[in-house]
């Protein structure tokens, strides 16, 4: 065992990647098999830092203070301490910046999370600091300090305050050029994910997650049972378990590979551009092939070439669970070669969240981050392809099973309206495929059984809850009642889909004249919170949109059941869930800077209710 020179708990200085910043930090833990130290700086940012870039406190000098005017007021000021990850600074124009705050809220939000620069040069008289905080504030200040440098010029120097100081817009920076400093960000983005231990287990740690294994099979299966009952009262005593050998069918399970790899055969397809996902912990980006939208028309295609050929849809009605038995016994073996094959993986490629150590929980999140064969990318593939497009076809399948069911020439006004809404929810997600590469599952969420049956199993079969709803129990609307719960649903979708796109394209280019309009927080990482628009609304309008979309998916089905509204109450505990979980990713992220964009956008996903 590595002897290692820093203790748990002890406060020291790190260097911030990539620079010659040294900022107070405190030990948190040490990992012998990567030999990283777990440090966190003052704001709680956390990150993961090798022993030559930290040095003890007394390798520093500390400068004086030149001022022993040490105003009270000054020195209360919370928001001039321990900012991410060093100090804060009310910049070099503090008092004359002071005015425009109250004039100009953009620049005070900016203002506010500026990095402070401590610099210690070669002799203690040359010592000046470069954002020009009052020296009131630096009394004993060590909290970011830059290293002598006798070698490095001024000028270097100088160059490193630029790239680090994150200071107001129009006073020093262009956004443009803020944002222009690519490799910085870039070498910051991938070092926030550089996780190798997962250290805080969510979803109820070993034995939560041990019991979600079969928890949510037992789920989907009940769903499916009560659904097929006359009376689908959750009062009702849960009908009789089938007989096992009734659950499986080999045809059908040809059927269900069939149909995985015709899908996985278009993701091949050499059609669509390829993009570039976020970079990796090693640095490296992974490409991958934006073609979702084309195989779903083919897919369409080749459906249509099948309804013409005479080809009975309705056989996925007739063996509805036994599809979902197939899936599942699919998924799980799926699961079973994913985290064997994680074990060779390369420590950097597993997964932040899903590297615990223990077997159960990492199999469950999913061990390794980007499972590749090749080019072909796993969890990518599954996220939206076999699940998703075949939850349309599913739906398509049961509008079918009704209307031969029921003799009906129309499929029924609720039918139509279930069909329309996630379709266009699913033609929705793969148009814009590309911004799937910024979401958790990809970029924090190994790849593993929750992910395979969610995607595999849980999407294709629970969501389709609604349509096989209706085959079993005809609801009719009236057109007025057709045509608010298509009002809602459009509301929800506007929501969903400008909030997602604000986002999105203000990762993507934060410089993007488009968005000019729209107020962030910088943070120390590189990146800005938006404050205004849709993310100054609540703190995820994407998920009130879902959610207001997801209403609207069970409200065609009418108020005699609860089953239907399954699917609503489910999506509302998942996305508060996810919400937590985000927000825990995001506090340590971004420290401060997202405690202040908390305070400035005090609701998380309900406006004035949560
Ligand atoms: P989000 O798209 O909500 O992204 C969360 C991330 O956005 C944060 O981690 C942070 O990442 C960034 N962010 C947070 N606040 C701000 C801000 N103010 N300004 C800029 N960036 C911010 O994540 P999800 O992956 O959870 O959701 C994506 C979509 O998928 C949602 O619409 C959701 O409803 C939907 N969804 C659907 C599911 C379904 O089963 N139908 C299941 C789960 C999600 P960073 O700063 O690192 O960029």
């Amino acid at each position: 065992m590595p002897n290692r020179r820093f203790a748990d708990g002890e406060v020291v200085m790190g260097r911030w990647p990539g620079s010659v910043l040294y900022y107070e930090v405190q030990v948190t833990s040490y990992d012998d098999v990567s030999h990283l130290y777990t440090v966190k700086y003052k704001d709680g940012t956390e990150l993961e830092l090798k022993e030559s870039d930290i040095r003890s406190q007394s390798s520093f000098k500390h400068r004086k203070s030149q001022s022993s005017s040490s105003s009270p007021s000054r020195r209360s000021s919370s928001r001039s301490r321990s900012r991410s990850p060093g100090r804060p600074a009310k910049g070099r124009r503090r008092s004359s910046s002071q005015s425009r705050e109250h004039k100009d809220d953009k620049k005070k939000t900016i203002q506010e999370t500026n990095l402070a620069l401590l610099v210690l040069k070669p002799s203690e008289n040359n010592t000046r600091r470069y954002n020009g905080e009052p020296d009131s504030t630096e009394k004993n200040d060590t909290s970011c300090i830059i290293l002598e440098q006798k070698s490095k010029p001024d000028l270097e120097i100088e160059r490193v305050l630029e790239q680090y100081s994150l200071r107001p817009r129009k006073e020093e920076k262009k956004k443009e050029e803020i944002y222009s400093e690519k490799k910085i960000f870039e070498a910051i983005k991938t070092i926030e994910k550089a996780s190798p231990k997962t250290k805080e287990l969510e979803f109820g740690g070993r034995i939560g997650t041990f019991m979600l294994i079969f928890f949510l099979p037992a789920t989907v299966f009940y769903l499916l049972l009560m659904c097929k009952q006359d009376d689908p009262s959750l009062m009702n005593f849960p009908p009789p378990l089938p007989a096992l050998e009734s659950l499986w069918e080999a045809r059908v399970f040809g059927i269900f590979l069939l149909w995985f790899f015709f899908q996985a055969l278009l993701y091949l397809l050499p059609i669509g551009k390829v993009v570039e996902g976020l970079p990796l912990s090693n640095g490296r980006k992974l490409q991958y092939r934006i073609n979702g939208f084309y195989a779903f028309v083919l897919t369409a295609a080749a459906i249509g070439t099948l309804l013409y050929f005479q080809f009975e849809l309705r056989y996925l009605y007739d063996h509805f669970m036994q599809f979902a038995v197939s899936a599942a016994v699919f998924s799980m073996v799926l699961s079973i070669y994913l985290y064997i094959r994680s074990l060779k993986s390369p420590e950097e490629e597993l997964a932040p969240g899903g590297n615990s150590g223990y077997f159960v929980y990492d199999f469950f999140t999913g061990h390794e981050l980007n499972p590749r064969i090749g080019s072909f990318d796993l969890k990518y593939f599954c996220e939206l392809r076999p699940g998703l497009i075949g939850w349309v076809v599913i739906n398509l399948a049961m509008l079918l099973a009704e209307m031969k069911i029921h003799n009906q020439s129309m499929p029924s006004l609720s039918m139509i309206l279930v069909n329309g809404f996630q379709l266009l929810y699913v033609v929705d997600a793969l148009w814009n495929e590309e911004a799937i590469l910024t979401t958790m599952d990809i970029t924090h969420d190994g790849f593993g059984f929750m992910l395979a049956f969610g995607d595999l199993v849980w999407v294709p079969f629970v969501y389709s809850l609604q349509a096989y709803y209706l085959v079993g129990h005809p609801t009719a609307i009236s057109w007025p009642v057709a045509a608010a719960i298509t009002l809602l649903n459009c509301i929800g979708y506007y929501i969903f889909r400008s909030a997602n796109s604000q986002k999105n394209n203000f990762r993507r280019n934060p410089a993007d004249p488009k968005l000019a309009y729209l107020k962030f927080i910088p943070t120390a990482t590189g990146k800005g919170l938006l404050v205004t628009g849709w993310w100054g609304f609540v703190r995820h309008p994407n998920y009130l949109g879902d959610i207001i979309m997801a209403l609207a998916w069970s409200l065609p089905c009418g108020f005699n059941h609860i089953l239907p509204y399954f699917y609503v109450i489910y999506f509302i505990c998942l996305l508060v869930h996810r919400e937590a979980r985000d927000e825990h990713h995001c506090k340590q992220k971004y420290g401060l800077a997202w405690e202040r964009y908390c305070q400035r956008v005090p609701y998380r996903i309900f406006p004035y209710i949560y």
